[in-house]
Order: C-alpha cells, then structure tokens, then sequence
C-alpha cells in the first residue's frame, strides 16, 4: 500500500511533482545550469530521493548546507550520479575538509581561516580542492564583506598558483528576492557584478556565478547569470505568497501529509479541549484524534487555527497541539477511527496546503515542510 494506510500518520512524496518543478524551474532559467537544493533532507521530503529525481529532470548540480550532508550525497548507497556536482556551504573550523576535498565536494569559502583550513586539506589529500568564493552582496549573513574581497581573492589565486585550489565558483546569496521590487535586490546584483568583475579582472576563472534561489529564478532572469540555485520551488512550495501560489508559479506541491484518526467520540457542550482548555466546544459534539504534534514539526502555535481536511471538510486545530497529538472538532460528523485525516498537500483535492498552515502558525512554508520530523515515514509515489 503506498499510501501507508496501517500507519500512523505519513508524508507522501511525489517524485514525479519534483521532477516536474525542476523542469518548469529549468524553463524559467534557459540558459543557467541548475543546482537543486536539498539540504535539511531535501526541505524535509528526502534529500537522496529528490537528489536523483532532480538529476533525472537535468539538474546537474546539487547543494548541500552541511558538509554531513553533502558527503552522503557521494555515498554510492544515495544513487547520485559520480558526475553530478555537489556544493557544500556551512563550514566551521575543523571540519571534514579533506573529505570533501577527496569526494570532489566544491567547498564554499567566505573568509580567511576557511581558505588555510581548505588548503591544508588539499596537501594533505594530495589533490586540488575545489573552492566557491562566497561574497556578502548584502545579505549580511555568510560570505566575504567588498572590503576584505581583494585579500581572499588574493590568497585563494596563491594558492591557485601552488595546485592546490581551483576556484570554481563565485557566488552570494540574496536577502529579500521573495519581495519583488525591494530595493536590496538590485543594490546586491550591482555589488555582485563588481566583486565577480574584481576577481576575474585579477585572474579567477570560474565555471560558474550564481546568486539566484527559488524566487530569483522565478521572477528575476537577470540574476540567473550561469546557475540557478532554487530549493523550495523544486518541492513546489512557494517562497512566499507576494510571488505567487505554487498553481499560479506552475508548480505542484510534492508533500502531501496525512493521519488516521486514532479516536473518534461524542462530548458534551461545555467540554474544555486539550491542554489549558483554550477551546470549548460550544454545544454537542464529535472530536476527533489526530496522531501527530509538535515533535513531528506540527507547529505549536497552529493551536486553534491549523486546518485538517476530514471526509471533505476544513476543520480546525481545537485547543492545543500537544507533543504527539492534537484534537481537531468533527460539528457531529462521525468519521470513524482510521478516517483519513489530511493535513495539507497539493490542494486539488480541496485539502489545505503548506502555505494554509504557514499562515495559521505566523511562519513560512519552508518552515512547515522541513519540521516535519523523522517519526514520520515518508513514502515515495
Ligand atoms: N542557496 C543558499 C545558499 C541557501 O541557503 C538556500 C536556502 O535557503 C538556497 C540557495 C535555496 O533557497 P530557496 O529555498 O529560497 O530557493
């Protein structure tokens, strides 16, 4: 049964939907290459099954947050082709450098302790490694600040000189591309184009420049430059709703959650719900269980406002979610023990979607599909 109807609760993941954003991504950047993201294990849906499904759709590219997490992507057990390129950008000091240099990982490098440690690894592996300088356009976040460019740049072509680096990429990330118009995007393209511009003028030579994530790829073609770099478009969730719904971006959701009702009863009215009994009900009626709460990413302050589709009708959160359950109010409805109860999913079954519970929790929707917690088997169609 793929759908795991003798579970508990289950996400299940449409490859098929993933590799179709892919495809309308790589539409929407013609002549940029694509790295599919997949840290946080593939946004929560999987990071070694969306891995290969992107690759099947043409990404050749894949990024990682975590050196952990990019150095499972080479594992031969992950099924990620040897020739698809894998970019790893949250290093700290003493990291597995020289594991990555050795599984040809390109190295993301923001400041100077990076570019000794990354160097260090490459005489020891006795192999160059393979090294994306990373500016700070504006995010103020990770990457090199302008006024300290022309040293990194400086030590990563020295070290380029001793065969013991190749900089292969020169990269940034955006701050506000989700808020088309902000006046931060344009500031960071100009600054990106002059430090990419510095680098190559002192001799840098790299395969790519990239700075576009899912917005930017979907609504800022002049940032594509050679690779775009989307994540939560690839899952078909929507950055934000000031870009669009995933149906208006022609993407599909590739998450659908779902729950068995595991008790179903009839209570009077007057009866306080859950934890702190923030919901009473209001007269007679039916209450149903759902098996999933706050340890499975269901967020907690969804209390009150998640929405559960339940034999085709929204209800609501009622009272608390609580670690491992919450109550949802079936108005008399008696489903059954074992009713389907959706959580959210593509929508076109008239369930509600990851923006639907993104809103009713004060979050975003990457926030609600990557907490989903790994007590929740995924199961893939
Ligand atoms: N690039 C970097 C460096 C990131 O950290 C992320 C995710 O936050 C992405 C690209 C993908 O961003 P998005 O999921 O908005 O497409």
């Amino acid at each position: 049964d793929p759908h795991g109807a003798q579970l508990r609760a289950r996400a299940v993941i449409d490859l098929a939907a993933v590799r179709a954003n892919v495809r309308t991504l790589r539409e929407r950047a013609p002549r940029a290459a694509l790295m599919a993201v997949v840290k946080a294990d593939g946004y929560g849906h999987g990071a070694a099954p969306c891995a290969r499904a992107a690759v099947e759709a043409g990404a050749t590219w894949l990024g990682a947050a975590t050196p952990q997490e990019a150095l499972a992507l080479r594992e031969p057990g992950s099924g990620v082709p040897a020739d698809v390129r894998v970019m790893c950008w949250l290093w700290t000091p003493g990291g597995p450098w020289r594991e990555a240099v050795k599984a040809d990982i390109d190295v993301s490098v923001s400041g100077f302790w990076a570019l000794d440690e990354v160097v260090a690894a490459a005489r020891a592996a006795g192999r160059p490694a393979r090294v994306q300088l990373k500016a700070d356009t504006g995010l103020g976040r990770g990457g090199c600040q302008p006024a300290d460019w022309a040293e990194l740049v400086a030590g990563a072509l020295r070290a380029e000189a001793e065969g013991l680096l190749k900089v292969t990429g020169l990269w940034s990330h955006f701050a506000c591309a989700d808020e088309p118009g902000h006046p931060s995007i344009a500031a960071q393209l100009l600054t990106f184009r002059e430090m990419v511009a510095y680098a190559e003028a002192q001799g840098v030579e790299p395969e790519v420049r990239h700075i576009a994530n899912s917005p930017a790829t979907l609504t800022l073609p002049e940032s594509h430059f050679d690779l775009v770099r989307p994540g939560i478009a690839m899952y078909g969730v929507s950055p934000s709703p000031e870009i669009g719904t995933p149906m208006e971006l022609g993407l599909r959701p590739a998450m659908t959650l779902t729950a068995s009702l595991a008790l179903v009863k009839n209570v009077p009215g007057g009866h306080g719900v859950s934890y702190g009994h923030h919901y009473v009900t209001a007269g007679a009626t039916t209450l149903g269980l759902v098996p999933l709460g706050y340890a499975d990413g269901i967020p907690r302050h969804a209390s009150g406002g998640g929405p559960v589709l339940v034999e085709g009708k929204w209800r609501t959160v009622a009272g608390r979610v609580a670690m491992d359950q919450f109550v949802v109010d079936l108005g008399g409805d008696e489903p059954g023990e074992g009713a389907e109860a959706v959580l959210f999913g593509p929508g076109d079954r008239g369930e509600p979607t990851a923006e639907d519970w993104a809103q009713a929790s004060g979050t975003i929707a990457y926030e609600i599909v990557t907490r989903i917690g790994s007590r929740v088997p995924r199961l893939y169609v």
